[in-house]
């Protein structure tokens, strides 16, 4: 059994094979290759912690296993630890052996940008020139990077609740050599493509911030209750999700589905995109929008992508079970 550490993933996983690995689980899961178990999270009673379990098989990958963890709310305050922890445990699908343990937390946010940066890539009008990003948190960076790579983009606007906290996108932004501006949420008017990453229960993005032609790339909304984006939004756009049972349930998607606006069957897998069987985006002046939920099978393609390259290069360690 092999065990990569936290510390070693930074130096071994780069946006390139987490996009890979993610691009590919996408298309086996909407090909039927590949499914989600149900989430288990629970409340332990116990330093106001949530933690839980995101497992699934991936037959194509041949990888079977499952992210555990949770959220830690006092790890910050009072041990100088972030409060978002989590570990995945690969399996062998042919003995039920334990094949890996892997530090999740750089993947998970490595994992969420590559989702967003597969769906620009397949949703985005190709001429897409300005990039909107709405939130400023711990994942808006990697959201920032992976999507600068998906197309020719020139200008960067952001909106944040606090403004302060764009510093950190303009950054990014002006290192990669695109300008940066921050603006208000009418001014997202402007963005070719948009990517919300808010923990925020009512919306910023109404529908009419957003111009013809738009893609939207939602990625905050994983909980029953949060909200990014106005439900008419949704309603006006072709809507794409990572899994449609979750997407309506707990994703961006929830809101149009609880009035009516949306259902089910309107919202396409991006790996049917991926894989052919859907043409994605049709015209120039549709409004494209994938609702990134956040799957378990996401965790485990990136988590085996990084063990491979771990055993290649240096930074495993073997124990023998
Ligand atoms: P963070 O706490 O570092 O940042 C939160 C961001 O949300 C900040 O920009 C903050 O200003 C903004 N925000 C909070 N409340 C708001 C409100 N009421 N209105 C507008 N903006 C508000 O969090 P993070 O780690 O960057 O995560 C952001 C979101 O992404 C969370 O909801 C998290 O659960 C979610 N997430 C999703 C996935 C996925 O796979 N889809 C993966 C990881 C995290």
């Amino acid at each position: 059994m092999w065990i990569v550490p936290e510390k070693e993933i930074a130096g071994l996983m780069t946006r390139a094979a987490a996009f890979d690995a993610v691009e590919q689980v996408f298309a086996a899961m909407a090909a039927g290759e590949a499914r989600n178990f149900a989430v288990v999270r629970e409340a332990i009673g116990h330093e106001d912690a949530l933690y839980g379990f995101k497992g699934g098989f991936d037959r194509t990958g041949s990888t079977l296993g499952l992210k555990a963890g949770g959220y830690w709310p006092n790890n910050l305050a009072r041990r100088g630890l972030i409060n978002h922890q989590s570990t995945v445990f690969l399996f062998d699908p042919d003995t039920g052996q334990p094949r890996a343990m892997v530090g999740g937390n750089l993947l998970t946010a490595l994992r969420t940008a590559a989702a967003s940066a597969v769906s620009i890539r397949h949703l985005a009008r190709a001429d897409a020139r300005v990039l909107g990003m709405i939130g400023a948190g711990h994942q808006a960076g990697f959201q920032l990077r992976a999507a600068l790579e998906q197309r020719s983009f020139d200008k960067v606007i952001g909106w944040n609740r606090s403004p302060e906290r764009l510093a950190g996108l303009r950054a990014i932004a002006e290192e990669a050599g695109i300008r940066f501006e921050a603006v208000d949420l009418p001014g997202m008017m402007q963005a070719d493509v948009v990517i919300t990453i808010t923990s925020a229960f009512s919306p910023s993005l109404m529908a009419d911030h957003v111009r013809p032609g738009a893609y939207i790339a939602c990625m905050g909304t994983d909980t029953v209750g949060k909200q990014e984006v106005e439900a008419a939004l949704l309603a006006r756009a072709t809507v794409f999700a990572d899994e449609v049972a979750q997407s309506v349930t707990l994703g961006e998607a929830q809101h149009a589905v609880a009035q009516g606006a949306l259902g089910a069957g309107d919202i396409t897998p991006l790996g049917a995109v991926i894989n052919g069987t859907h043409p994605g985006r049709v015209a120039d002046d549709q409004v494209t929008l994938f609702d990134g939920t956040g799957v378990g099978l996401q965790d485990l393609a990136v988590a085996a992508s990084v063990v491979e390259r771990a055993i290649a290069k240096g930074g495993a360690v073997k124990f023998d079970i």
